[in-house]
């Protein structure tokens, strides 16, 4: 590259779920940061959902990051359903087009974004893992592309190698019972129960399976693929991927641009202010409750959960989202339970997760294992209560509970129960496996921070992927 070409221009899609939206945005500013412009594109039902849960006029999460003088381009582009739509109800018919037609639509934004430049600025692709699509549409515009993947690699290894687990006959999984796995590249024996649901019944949500092999039939095009982990969490993972692509671990990206990260706007619902009432609370005295931005919960499940915490005597904030709920009902808490929490509990249906967090009131999360949650409690050093639903959660579970010892589960039988629910909670907030728990998490947390130092793993690998990807652009 001579001092006079143009910056490279990243032009980046998100995938269109809460988890993968906040990585993507602060990649994003991130690249804009050190010089690149960036086409950032969000779907228009995404737009108009996080627009919705902002107080004034939305015009994108990037106005913070434009005032430092970047160069970020905020778009938006049909799903090619009505903002009405319900794509959760919907999910096959929405996922079938986004095969189908969506890439057409992206392919056209995506010409007609180089078309109109003049810059001469040499343009790459950005696209999130999960995406069935952007090897190809980088291929037909001669694009270098890029892979973001934001959930552990370890993960990735296994949706990497599902002809491995066929092979081996556990994909499906027949058997009865429990099975240990250990020739997964990087991967430390796992146990069939731990695998991700789409892999233990890949009949269960057929949908999500087909779009994971989709992905991971393409994902093996990518020039470069980026990681949300840390090498020292995950070196065995990335070493083995290393092999097979060129391999960028440069998370927690959502702390990458720590100073902003608590207002930038990602967030599909309104958040709640609770921060007054924490601030209210004694240091390490609040459990934090929540199942994520997808994952769906049952009236028994809250009655246990519920109940637990009223036995448990710990204060709390329960985040229960307007579709946190499995059924249409509406009386979901037992009878008399709002009474007995004044004070002592707040629910609210979201709130900036990483500012609670934060909080030094906050002395446990009650997790469903998403990763972003994993991270965001590593980064701020507070011990998990584990409760999987589905999707990568029970794999998550496993590296929290196993591999790092930074958390326990919420139940270790088949059914959640509110005496162990309880127990968990106690356990958690005080006593010698709390301290036990708090000494493995501070250790991470050390490592999540000093991956992002200027000298630390993550910056140093991010610096290298820009190396490499100017040696591909120019
Ligand atoms: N989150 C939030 N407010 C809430 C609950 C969650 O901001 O009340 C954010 C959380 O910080 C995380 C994301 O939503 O970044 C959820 O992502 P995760 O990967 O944990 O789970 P998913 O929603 O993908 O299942």
């Amino acid at each position: 590259m001579a001092k006079t070409d143009p910056n490279p221009h990243a032009i980046i899609f998100p995938y269109p779920y809460q988890g993968h939206i906040a990585p993507m945005i602060n990649l994003t500013i991130k690249l804009a940061s050190i010089g690149f412009s960036v086409t950032y594109v969000n779907t228009e039902f995404i737009h108009h959902t996080i627009s919705k849960s902002q107080s004034a006029d939305f015009n994108g999460p990037f106005d913070e990051a434009r005032k430092f003088g970047t160069d970020i381009r905020y778009r938006t582009i049909s799903d090619g359903f009505s903002l009405e739509f319900d794509r959760d109800l919907n999910f096959d018919e929405y996922w079938e087009s986004m095969f189908t037609e969506f890439p057409a639509r992206v392919d056209e934004f995506v010409r007609d974004t180089i078309e109109s430049d003049t810059s001469g600025a040499p343009f790459f692709l950005i696209a999130d893992t999960v995406y069935s699509w952007p090897a190809t549409i980088a291929k037909k515009n001669n694009l270098v592309n890029v892979a973001l993947w934001t959930e552990p690699a370890t993960l990735f290894s296994i949706n990497y190698h599902l002809d491995l687990l066929k092979q081996n006959g556990h994909l499906p999984y027949n058997g009865d019972g429990d099975t240990r796995i250990s020739y997964i590249p990087g991967v430390q024996s796992i146990s069939t129960k731990d695998m991700m649901s789409y892999i233990q019944d890949p009949e269960a949500i057929p949908m999500l399976f087909k779009i994971m092999v989709k992905a991971f039939d393409q994902v093996k095009n990518a020039d470069f693929i980026l990681y949300n982990t840390v090498q020292e969490l995950e070196s065995e993972a990335l070493s083995a991927l290393n092999e097979k692509h060129p391999t960028y671990a440069i998370g927690p990206i959502n702390f990458f641009n720590e100073c902003k990260i608590l207002n930038i706007a990602k967030s599909l619902w309104a958040e709640s202010d609770i921060i007054r009432w924490l601030e209210s609370k004694p240091p390490g005295s609040v459990m934090y409750i929540s199942f994520g931005s997808i994952a769906q919960i049952t009236k028994q499940e809250i009655e246990e959960i519920t109940h637990g915490l009223l036995i448990s005597q710990v204060s709390f904030v329960y985040i229960l989202r307007p579709n946190d709920l499995e059924s249409n009902e509406t009386n979901i808490f037992p009878f008399g339970f709002e009474n007995d929490i004044i004070d002592r509990g707040f629910i609210v249906p979201w709130c900036n997760q990483n500012m609670v967090l934060s909080n030094p009131a906050i002395g446990g999360f009650v997790t469903h294992c998403g990763w972003n949650s994993i991270i965001e409690s590593m980064w701020f050093g507070v011990p998990m209560i584990c409760y999987p639903f589905f999707v990568d959660q029970p794999t998550n579970r496993k590296l929290v509970v196993e591999n790092w010892k930074i958390g326990i589960n919420l139940c270790d039988g088949d059914q959640i129960k509110r005496h162990e629910v309880a127990h968990k909670i106690i356990i958690l907030m005080n006593g010698e496996y709390s301290i036990k728990l708090r000494q493995e998490i501070n250790k991470l947390r050390k490592v999540l921070h000093n991956a992002l130092d200027i000298d630390g793993s993550s910056q140093r690998n991010f610096d290298q992927f820009v190396e490499d990807l100017k040696v591909r652009l120019y």
